[in-house]
């Protein structure tokens, strides 16, 4: 067989594996025809729920939003009135936990400030719901233990935020990385950085609120990727704080920079809050460059391999998220980014902070919880 008609069959089928999904979620969907679609309630209306989920659930085939939970009065009205929302399912951060009363909330979506999630992941758990949390999962890797007992305690299902896994090119790129497809020897380099300007009310510069900078926020991405580009667990670790100087950051870092060994190979990172915009997703193998870039964003991701362009199509990917997690509870099959992923990064960058801390010694990572998000056999 020639190489390129070889090569397009391949990412042809990776299209359609990665599209499998939608597919079995629109056999899911005639299969559960008579049953209702699962309630979500967002908790925090900021950002990335008003920009992103909320319009996401819109386009959803087995979930919906049913309820928020908001300590913003003026949202309230605001929100019942554009997505529907009864009035008996506005809650506050103070009355949330009535939610176990209310039926119509199966799953609840956390989207706090990231020390926040634990709390909340916690009491959702024990009000009975199943629950999303967002990355990191949480601020310390304590934290994510106790929030993955609570859930198993009340035996509902815990997935994380980490909605690329759900992205067709960073589909292909566990597809292509992990067969090791253009070799056995690999390197990983990656970047996820945009610049602030202006801290000022900024939870994300708060360490209490955010449990650090750059890398909890945009780092956690290209850790995400190496990992699952390699489809392998790293064996050890190196970082270094490249906050600049004269950074408007004094609480969390700026800027920071590791380098992961895989079996197979090395990732070199960097994120930071002080550079221009970059996402990128290099893998560079025995025969050539594979590279997403934009690789990290909502829409707009573009591909290349050696063998030309990444046939594939944005889709919405938090959509997809949330509705193969609303398939994982009514098939009662598990979260391909369970909590247990959550911790395993959390592991990583209290491992990374580690190294910065220590003039960038290497760390061994013998007890990264061992869970991986694997495309192939
Ligand atoms: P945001 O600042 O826009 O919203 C935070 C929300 O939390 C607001 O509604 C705010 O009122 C509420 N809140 C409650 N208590 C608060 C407190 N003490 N301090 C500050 N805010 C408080 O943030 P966001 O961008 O929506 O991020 C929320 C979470 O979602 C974060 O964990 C973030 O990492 C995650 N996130 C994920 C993605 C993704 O692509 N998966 C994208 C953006 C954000």
């Amino acid at each position: 067989m020639k190489r390129r008609p070889f090569i397009k069959n391949i990412l042809r089928a990776a299209t359609v594996t990665a599209i499998a999904p939608q597919l079995s979620l629109s056999q899911s969907l005639a299969s559960e025809k008579n049953s209702k679609k699962l309630g979500i309630a967002l908790v925090g209306l900021g950002t990335y729920s008003t920009d992103q989920l909320a319009p996401a659930l819109l386009e959803t085939k087995l979930c919906y939003l049913s309820a928020i939970v908001t300590g913003t009065k003026e949202k309230e009205q605001q929100w019942i009135e554009k997505y529907g929302i009864k009035k008996e399912n506005v809650y506050t951060y103070k009355n949330f936990d009535r939610i176990i009363d209310n039926d119509e909330i199966d799953i609840v979506y956390v989207v706090l400030p990231n020390s926040m999630h634990a709390e909340y992941t916690i009491r959702a758990a024990k009000a009975g719901k199943h629950v999303i949390c967002e990355k990191p999962m949480a601020t310390s890797v304590s934290d994510c233990k106790k929030m993955i007992t609570a859930c198993k305690k009340a035996n509902k299902k815990l997935s994380i935020g980490y909605r690329l896994h759900f992205d067709p090119f960073n589909d292909n790129m566990m597809r292509l990385g992990q067969s090791k497809f253009y070799g056995n020897k690999m390197t990983v380099a990656t970047e996820f950085s945009f610049n602030v300007s202006d801290i000022n009310h900024w939870w994300r510069a708060n360490k209490k609120l955010a449990g650090g900078g750059a890398l909890m926020d945009l780092g956690i991405y290209c850790l995400q990727a190496s990992i699952y580009t390699f489809g392998e667990l790293p064996l050890t670790l190196w970082g270094k704080d490249t906050t600049k100087p004269d950074s408007i950051f004094n609480e969390v870092e700026g800027s920071i920079e590791w380098e992961m060994t895989f079996p197979s190979g090395k990732a070199y990172c960097k994120t930071s809050y002080e550079s221009p915009f970059k996402s990128h997703l290099i893998l560079n193998t025995e025969k050539g460059k594979l590279e997403l870039s934009p690789s990290f964003t909502y829409d707009g991701i573009k591909g290349t391999t050696p063998d030309g362009e990444m046939e594939l199509k944005n889709v919405n990917q938090q959509a997809l998220q949330m509705d193969t997690f609303a398939q994982n509870i009514l098939q009662d099959t598990s979260s391909i980014v369970p909590g247990e992923m959550g911790l395993r990064d959390n592991y990583i960058i209290e491992k990374i902070y580690e190294s910065a801390a220590n003039h960038s010694a290497v760390v061994n990572l013998n007890d990264i919880p061992n869970i991986l998000d694997l495309r192939i056999n």
